[in-house]
């Protein structure tokens, strides 16, 4: 085992999540540049920003500077916090009927005064870019056209352009929300590919999590603990993908610093690949998003 592990180690690649992701967007703005040229309108994002969350100020900030830089519009509707439910559906149905408005995205979380159910009901299912709505969610099940959530269609994409094989092999999922683990087990799951996966999906009541974990030939880690992957957990070879993202409090001149749901240091020395943190998954998720705006714009779906 020792010189399996050591042979692994060697042969270990970081899957640069920040180069596949320039990619996508490169391609994507010669998209938008021949579509300018044509003298047709550019594709357009809205998104609705409720309150001053900082992280969704964040997000939000982060896929405007993204769309501007590929010649698509950007608009954000930025709603004060004491927003009532009503208000908030009528300004989506505003966008809705907004023919020059091609894609909308309401930023998670909302106050807890509005049903966010309600929310992602409201929305255009062919506006949904962010694949939330319940019809959407149901093509994807049952393997339908759509609009799939941004990050694990980001963790697809990334597999389909690294070339990493699912098909027949153990994928394990570490967490069942809906916008990360669950779609993330059911795209896999599915015939194509990537995809053709045997899928396990774990969650905090799952019994021997660390067994289930060891068999795994691509092991996803989206539970929201820092470090949670340890090395004891993968088996030599496999390929780690990291969702997680954690801002750490340290000594440094930042006073902080990423850190994802894998022990990165101790993983990347037994994985044949693994998605860093910060520059894996993270990245992709905006390349997604873009990527379904377009689909959106095109109306592909
Ligand atoms: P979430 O909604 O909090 O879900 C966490 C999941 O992990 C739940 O299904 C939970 O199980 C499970 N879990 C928690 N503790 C566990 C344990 N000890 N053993 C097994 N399962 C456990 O999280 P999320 O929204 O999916 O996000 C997960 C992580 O990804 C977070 O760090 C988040 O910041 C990050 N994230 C990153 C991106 C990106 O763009 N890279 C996007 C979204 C999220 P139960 O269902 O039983 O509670």
């Amino acid at each position: 085992m020792r010189l399996q592990t050591l042979i692994q180690f060697t042969s270990m690649k970081i899957i640069d999540g920040k180069a596949i992701a320039e990619k996508i967007k490169n391609e994507i703005k010669a998209e938008v540049a021949a579509i300018i040229d044509r003298d047709e309108r550019a594709p357009h994002l809205a998104a609705i920003l409720v309150g001053n969350d900082p992280a969704s100020e964040t997000y939000v900030a982060s896929k405007d500077r993204n769309c501007k830089a590929l010649g698509i519009t950007s608009s954000l509707y930025k709603l004060d916090a004491k927003t009532t439910e009503e208000e908030l559906l009528k300004v989506i149905h505003f966008i809705n009927n907004d023919p020059d408005i091609d894609g909308l995205i309401v930023q998670q979380p909302l106050p807890s005064h509005i049903n966010p159910d309600k929310v992602i009901e409201a929305i255009s299912p062919a506006k949904d870019v962010d694949g939330f709505h319940p019809l959407n969610v149901g093509k994807m099940a049952i393997g339908l056209p759509t609009f799939l959530p941004a990050t694990p269609m980001g963790i697809v994409e990334m597999i389909r352009r690294e070339g990493i094989e699912t098909e027949g092999k153990h994928v394990v999922v570490l967490g069942r929300s809906n916008i990360v683990g669950t779609p993330i087990a059911t795209m896999l799951s599915r015939k194509g590919n990537p995809g053709n996966a045997t899928v396990t999906l774990c969650h905090s009541k799952t019994a021997n999590l660390k067994e289930l974990c060891l068999q795994a030939d691509v092991l996803i880690a989206a539970i929201g603990k820092p470090g949670f992957v340890t090395a004891d957990m993968v088996k030599p070879g496999a390929v780690v993908i990291d969702v997680g993202i954690h801002r750490i409090s340290d000594n440094s001149e930042k006073g902080y610093h990423i850190a994802g749901d894998v022990d990165f240091a101790e993983v990347s020395k037994i994985a044949s690949a693994i998605t860093p943190v910060p520059g894996g998954v993270g990245l992709m998720t905006i390349a997604a998003l873009i990527m379904n705006t377009m689909k959106a714009f095109k109306k592909e779906l």
